[in-house]
């Protein structure tokens, strides 16, 4: 498999980035991982890069984009924070990949059993143990727990139901922050330049599934 380049980018439409990402996690399911020469790939992409997909994925060891849709150097732009939601920086490399490196597909990509989803619903616990920064961070879940929780319902990691629920969520209001606070992507998507899609990685089976 080649790196791909501006001519292969500009062939590429939205439906078809998506398939490329389909076909590589249902080749990453099945072991059957595409015969890639990545130190040739470096050379083929020594004077620029034409990525077709711009992947917002949490930091979680397990949930490499590249791992999990079997991509190459050269073909998705990685975007990782703990939770995989977006903010202005974020976004700004979202605009970076599709306005000006001409990429056609965002995906934000949640996982189960998510740590960073498990400290937002745990916060109570985390605040007073110094780590301002993480704490945070963590608040980033606060107003989408306070959505979707019903009333009564245990707020903890442990209630696997409700993680899960907000993991779900979670990605759903990541795409409605990139609509909503990214004038530029959301005209792309109109245009239909690019597609913004939502996905959720199953940390048990390696399975990619799409909303
Ligand atoms: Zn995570």
């Amino acid at each position: 498999m080649k790196a791909h380049t501006h001519e292969t980018q500009a062939t590429i439409t939205p439906e078809r980035a998506l398939e490329f990402l389909k076909e590589g996690n249902q080749r990453f399911v099945n072991n059957l991982k595409a015969n890639r020469d990545l130190l040739e790939q470096v050379n083929a992409t020594r004077e620029g890069q034409w990525p077709f997909a711009v992947v917002l994925s949490c930091i979680d060891s397990r949930t490499s984009a590249e791992l999990i849709f079997d991509q190459g150097l050269g073909d998705i732009f990685s975007i990782r924070i703990a939770g995989n939601f977006v903010n202005q920086d974020i976004l700004g490399s979202m605009e970076f990949g599709c306005n000006v490196a001409g990429s056609k597909l965002v995906v934000v990509l949640g996982h189960t059993k998510c740590g960073a989803l498990k400290g937002g619903l745990d916060a109570a616990q985390i605040e007073g143990m110094g780590m301002d920064n993480l704490n945070h961070l963590i608040n980033h879940f606060d107003p989408i727990i306070d959505k979707i929780i019903e009333n009564g319902e245990e707020r903890s990691s442990a209630n696997a139901e409700l993680l899960e629920r907000l993991n779900q969520h979670n990605v759903k209001n990541a795409i409605e922050d990139i609509r909503k606070q990214s004038s530029t992507l959301k005209r792309l998507e109109a245009e239909g330049k690019i597609k913004i899609v939502g996905a959720n990685y199953d940390v048990e089976t390696g399975v990619v599934n799409w909303l």
